[in-house]
Parts: structure tokens; C-alpha cells; sequence
């Protein structure tokens, strides 16, 4: 799943290529993913692109935003110029050459282009919103990494508070926005803590420790362009692949060594999701 570098690249490389433009045509292919009304969005022009964790906001001239999660497999593809069918450079996951394709369920016909949403397993979604439905979306996520309101001290106050292991806090779209499986893995490495461990037990120094570590695995994953590991959809909406995958600390690097102390890295199955950790660095 997109998580906050993959979905703050894509905010970013749309940023660049669509705002100011105007949304000449939607077309929904798959009514369940586009969750409104599209006279609401035609003709109306795309003022800018916000990000709250791994939602993306598409604010409009009107008074009407797209609100998009991603969700699995959800991908977002700008075409400039775009015609009725597209030949892609190079083939682009659970899509191909061609757009549209499959996969394809929405497309957006804007000024000098189009934009094509792509979904193998449609559990992401669009949603046509007010500015009140906007903030309804997003206003039960948590702490928002990567700004200032992320501190050391709100995260030790979110541990305090349980008992919980501490991958699964991170996780918690309702304390903090934007992490997932990819990021909480590495992020835990890298501070040397152990996924099992209850947040509650976190001395200061290991949410120090902890909270350095998860601005530092997301800036890495947003210098890289997020992460297109093999077995995800996620691709930049150029049709380019992050390269995160290639500087994984511990996520899907089991039975490699770790990168600190050469022991073998370690999977084991928690809380439904592959989690990797080093038995010897992470406490
Ligand atoms: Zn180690």
C-alpha cells in the first residue's frame, strides 16, 4: 500500500503537472470507486494538491474537492496529451502498455492531458467532497509526521497510553497518519526496537530514538521516490518506479544479514503483516 512517501511523491508530480488545469470530462468505468457526482467536478479547475498521511486532496475552483485514497493498489498515471488509447514507454504494474486498461476505472480528460486511475483490487476509492466532508475524511487521522506538530513529546504521550506493541502504534492510522508496513519495519530497526515491544515500556531515549528514526526511513523513501518493490502497484504518476526498495533496512530482506551486525534478519507473521527485525540489534 502507498504509504506517506509514495503518496506525498505522487501529490508532488501531479502538483506539477495538473494544477491550473481544467477537468474537461470524467469518465467512471467503476462506480463504486468514484463515490459522487462528476458534473461536480467538470469544468471546474484544479486549484492545488494537498496530502493528510496516505490521503490525497485534489482541491477544485468550486467548492468541491477529490478526496483519493489508494488504498492496496490504487495508481494514479498522467498521459500529457493523452488520446482515446495510450502506448506507455514501458510497462507499468497490473497494467501493462496500454492505457486504459483493466484496471482502469477512472479517467480524467484535463487541459493537455489525462489522468488515469488504475486499481487491481478496487478497494481504493474517489471521493467528490465539500470542504465540511473533506475534513470528515481526514479528521480522525492522527499526528501528521514531518511536521512540526511531530515531537518527541507527542509520541510519548501516544505510548504512554498503551499497552499495545509498539509496530502496531506506529501503524495506527488514528495516532499517526502516513505509516505502514514498509516504513514501521524500518523505522523500528533502525531505532533497535523490537515490533513486539509494548509501547508503554519505551524509555525517553528510545522514543527519541524511535521518532529520529521514522523522520529519517520516510525522508529516505521520499528521496527515493517511494517504494516499488516487486510485489506492489505503486509507481510515480510518470509511470516511473520509486527506488526505496533498493534501501530497505530489514523489510523483505529475511534471511540477509543485517546491515549493522551481520546476524541473520528475521520474519515472522504479526498482526497479519510480514514483520522483519534483526534478534540481535532490535531490544
Ligand atoms: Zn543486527
Amino acid at each position: 500500500m502507498p504509504e506517506l512517501p509514495e503518496v506525498e511523491t505522487i501529490r508532488r508530480s501531479l502538483q506539477k503537472a495538473i494544477v491550473g488545469k481544467k477537468i474537461k470530462d470524467v469518465e467512471v468505468r467503476k462506480p463504486k470507486i468514484f463515490q459522487g457526482d462528476t458534473e461536480d467536478v467538470i469544468g471546474e479547475t484544479i486549484k492545488k494538491i494537498e496530502r493528510r498521511g496516505k490521503v490525497l486532496m485534489i482541491k477544485l475552483s468550486g467548492n468541491k474537492n477529490l478526496v483519493v485514497h489508494f488504498k492496496l493498489t490504487g495508481q494514479m498515471v498522467w498521459v500529457p496529451k493523452g488520446g482515446e488509447t495510450v502506448t506507455l514507454g514501458h510497462p507499468i504494474p497490473f497494467v501493462g502498455t496500454q492505457l486504459p486498461a483493466k484496471t482502469t476505472h477512472v479517467i480524467f480528460t484535463v487541459n493537455g492531458g489525462k489522468l488515469f486511475y488504475n486499481d487491481l483490487r478496487q478497494f481504493g476509492w474517489i471521493k467528490v467532497r465539500d470542504k465540511k466532508g473533506t475534513e470528515r475524511e481526514v479528521g480522525t487521522l492522527g499526528v501528521e509526521p514531518l511536521t512540526k506538530e511531530f515531537t518527541p513529546e507527542k509520541l510519548s504521550q501516544i505510548f504512554a497510553k498503551t499497552k499495545r506493541p509498539i509496530k502496531l502504534v506506529l501503524m495506527d492510522q488514528g495516532k499517526m497518519a502516513g505509516v505502514g508496513n514498509i516504513y514501521a519495519n524500518d523505522a523500528l530497526f533502525e531505532a533497535g526496537i523490537i515490533p513486539t515491544r509494548p509501547a508503554n515500556t519505551l524509555n525517553q531515549g528510545m522514543v527519541k530514538k524511535l521518532h529520529r528514526a521514522i523522520e529519517k526511513v520516510l525522508s529516505d523513501g521520499l528521496k527515493y521516490g517511494g517504494s516499488s518493490a516487486r510485489d506492489e502497484a505503486y509507481i510515480k504518476p510518470t509511470g516511473e518506479p520509486g527506488s526505496y526498495q533498493e534501501h530497505f533496512r530489514v523489510y523483505q530482506r529475511e534471511g540477509q544479514s543485517c546491515p549493522k551486525c551481520g546476524k541473520t534478519i528475521k520474519r515472522i507473521k504479526f498482526g497479519g503483516r510480514g514483520t522483519f527485525f534483526c534478534p540481535r540489534c532490535q531490544k
